[in-house]
């Protein structure tokens, strides 16, 4: 179901776009679609749409692979290496030329190196362009060969790429890049169990918890914030509230809440997906535990349930109440 409704939603909302795009300038289907995402991206909608798409986000990725893997011809590399290598090193070119403008920038050396080392690799706009060059016979199909060899090759060198620029970067400007140890001990320190016993934990630190957690400390009663955002979790540290940096479907983070302690659970987050996770380990963890979650969807509200959750409040469906009181007030 939770794939379903993800597909429909991202159906509805990139459809126009790719109609749009391919009828007006007669590009191809992925093309449109490529650039319907860009522009998805940096729209209000982009944080909805990929949260309705996170189920998705492992299937595709296979599908990426497992497609990217059947067009290849693995003949090229027994027969064009001289090509392939040449195709290669421009990759490699185009990250030297990206550490180059970055440090002539005046960007500290670590950025630079990360940043080549990140783009060390072909993107799948390449396929696109491809395509249309070969489907407008500007290119022979050799180029599609080449350039999905290359592709395979950089994706398969990149993370030793990284891993060198890492150690690159520890060896030139050690400040600059924590060890694997002071790296763990941050982790260990952000994820070190609570001691609160009797508290209430909050998952999520955004519209809905951040109001939750004012009228918790009003109240005075104790209360654990667990977020994974960067910019929240920035608003956390200023706020003075306990809280444990990560995701909360991870085991390693819920355990860190003491939840058999805890008098109940919000899971005031909206994406269903990682909130069925959350629900259903917690249950795990304490069977007697109150929680109360957040559902988009009457569908949702069923899952949950059956999953554990002892409560739900739906946005939607408290807005209506709302409305409603606003009528009974002025009749
Ligand atoms: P809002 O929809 O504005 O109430 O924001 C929800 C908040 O929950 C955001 O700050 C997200 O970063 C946070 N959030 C979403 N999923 C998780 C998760 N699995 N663990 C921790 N925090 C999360």
């Amino acid at each position: 179901r939770d794939l379903m409704l993800g597909t429909s939603i991202l159906t509805i909302l990139v459809n126009p776009f790719l109609f749009t795009a391919a009828e007006l300038f007669g590009v191809s289907i992925a093309l449109g679609a490529f650039f319907a995402g860009m522009i998805l991206s940096e729209s209000p909608l982009s944080q909805r749409a990929a949260e309705e798409s996170l189920p998705l986000r492992d299937a595709f990725a296979v599908l990426f692979f497992v497609s990217v893997g059947m067009l290849f011809n693995p003949a090229v590399l027994l027969h064009e290496p001289v090509a392939l290598a040449l195709t290669v090193s421009v990759v490699l070119l185009s990250a030297t030329a990206a550490f180059i403008i970055v440090r002539a920038a005046g960007y500290p050396l670590a950025m630079a190196l990360m940043l080549g080392a990140g783009l060390a690799q072909i993107g799948e706009f390449s396929f696109i362009l491809a395509d249309l060059g070969i489907g407008l016979h500007l290119l022979p199909d050799l180029a599609r060969d080449l350039m999905l060899g290359t592709s395979i090759l950089t994706i398969l060198v990149n993370p030793f790429l990284f891993t060198a620029a890492e150690a690159l970067c520890r060896r030139l400007v050690p400040e600059a890049v924590p060890t694997p140890e002071e790296a763990r001990a941050v982790a260990q320190v952000v994820l070190e169990p609570t001691t609160l016993t009797d508290h209430v934990v909050l998952v999520g630190y955004g519209r809905v918890g951040t109001l939750v957690a004012d009228g918790l400390r009003k109240a005075g009663i104790p209360l654990l914030i667990i977020e994974e955002a960067e910019d929240a979790y920035e608003r956390l540290r200023n706020s003075g509230h306990a809280f444990l940096h990560g995701n909360a479907a991870e085991d390693a983070v819920l355990a860190a809440a003491n939840l058999p302690a805890a008098r109940i659970l919000f899971v005031a987050i909206p994406e269903a997906f990682e909130a069925d996770q959350i629900v259903e380990q917690a249950r795990r963890l304490n069977a007697a535990l109150p929680i109360v979650a957040r559902p988009h969807f009457d569908a949702q509200v069923e899952h949950l349930l059956k999953h554990g959750a002892t409560a739900v409040v739906m946005g939607e469906r408290e807005l209506a109440h709302a409305m409603l009181a606003h009528a009974g007030a002025a009749a």
